[in-house]
């Protein structure tokens, strides 16, 4: 039977304190709500109350989290990286079900309720990322809501078999066409940018591809995939992961690419990366572009750095950004909230009266105060259920 919550003292979005009663998984009510015999009250203490954080891009199928250390020696570059990585799986026993589980527990615990995963199908491993993370999803759906993209991780074209694998993905349960970077994985933009399309409109499913190109190159696909989101009346539904390229020292250009970006409604996914040039993020929000942003691989093959928190991932925007103004840190804190959930496109995420009851609470003075110093979460609750306590999971993972 569905309980009624009422939350007590806690401040939505650090404004004033009020009461929150939460029925059937929504909000039913804000403001000095009355206990009533059958709710069950909970005590905020003032604490800020945020919708979950949205983590719009991780790779959850290929965490090691939980596993012995991986001692990393693999060189710096993309290739060496995704090959080592394809060549390690098994060796190393990463079983997919077990670690996107574990970083699902990491998440829920830093007060994420939603997730979307690029998941790896290539010819090497098949499926069995998908049905790893699927299985994952059936049995948290209480405490998270995952997305999962199909993502050819090997490339599209160069692996022969990985567009059909795709296919099935998507025919399986994926719930988005990924792709990866159409030039330089796969030496040919249209042929990849065809598949990944085509795949879109059978399955009636968005599109999120992985472009790191940079500069000329990433501007030269960026165009591409702008023109055949124009032409597949595809608006609305696409987003370019990463899209280092808008961090090229051109202004002009990229002023012209920001406005096409928005025009068509494509959104970008940013990490804030420490390593590489990225989207200007105020200049990108402010040219009306959707823009989220997500851990992405999170103590993987790939590297051993990560921890889940999309409120850290807020102050990695603000430092790589350069924003130390209150108004600007809390842009960030929107892009992990309701920035995600626009381009996920979630029903009812907030906290006004008729939203789901996807919430957390976070300790502080003021948000940005609470995203600077990052306090164990107090609380998460996923559709009025509480799922977290002090930062912990409430649940067992293997
Ligand atoms: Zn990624």
């Amino acid at each position: 039977m569905d309980q009624t919550v009422i939350l007590k003292n806690v401040r939505p979005w650090g404004e004033s304190a009020t009461d929150v009663l939460i029925r059937e998984g929504r909000i039913a009510a804000v403001g000095p709500a009355a206990a009533t015999m059958e709710a069950q009250s909970v005590d905020g203490r003032g604490a800020i109350l945020l919708p979950g954080l949205v983590e719009a891009h991780t790779h959850l199928d290929k965490t090691l989290y939980g596993m012995p250390w991986n001692r990393n020696s693999v060189p710096s570059n993309l290739v060496a990286k995704i090959t080592n990585e394809r060549n390690s799986k098994k060796r190393i026993g990463l079983d997919p079900a077990r670690q996107s589980a574990r970083q699902v527990a990491l998440s829920v615990g830093h007060g994420t309720t939603h997730i979307r995963s690029h998941v790896d199908v290539d010819t090497e491993h098949g499926l069995a990322g998908v049905h790893g993370v699927m299985a994952t999803r059936e049995k948290y759906a209480d405490v998270v809501d995952i997305e999962i993209v199909a993502f050819p991780q090997s490339g599209m074209l160069i692996r022969e078999g990985t567009k059909e694998l795709m296919d099935e993905a998507l025919s399986l349960g994926a719930d988005v066409v990924g792709g990866l970077d159409p030039s330089s994985m796969d030496l040919d933009p249209k042929g990849h940018l065809d598949v990944v399309f085509a795949l879109a409109e059978k399955h009636g499913k968005p599109i999120d591809i992985h472009v790191h190109e940079p500069g000329e190159l990433g501007i030269f696909t960026t165009r591409l995939i702008i023109e055949r989101t124009r032409a597949h009346a595809m608006g609305g539904k696409v987003t370019i992961s990463h899209a280092f390229c808008l961090g090229h020292n051109d202004y002009l250009a990229i002023g012209r690419l920001l406005e096409q970006l928005a025009e068509t409604g494509i959104a970008i996914m940013t990490t804030g990366p420490a390593d590489y040039a990225c989207p200007p993020l105020i200049r990108t929000l402010d040219a009306g572009v959707r823009v989220c942003s997500g851990s992405d691989g999170i103590r993987d093959c790939w590297g051993p750095y990560g921890n889940a928190d999309m409120l850290e991932r807020a102050v990695f925007l603000g430092m790589r950004n350069d924003l130390d103004r209150d108004d600007d840190i809390l842009r960030a804190v929107e892009v992990v909230t309701t920035g995600g959930a626009t381009v996920l496109g979630l029903e009812g995420y907030g906290v006004k009266v008729g939203d789901v009851a996807d919430l957390v609470l976070i300790d502080g003075e003021t948000l940005t105060e609470a995203v600077v110093s990052r306090r164990p979460r107090p609380l998460v609750m996923k559709r009025g259920r509480v799922v977290a306590r002090d930062g912990a999971p409430l649940f067992t993972t293997e």
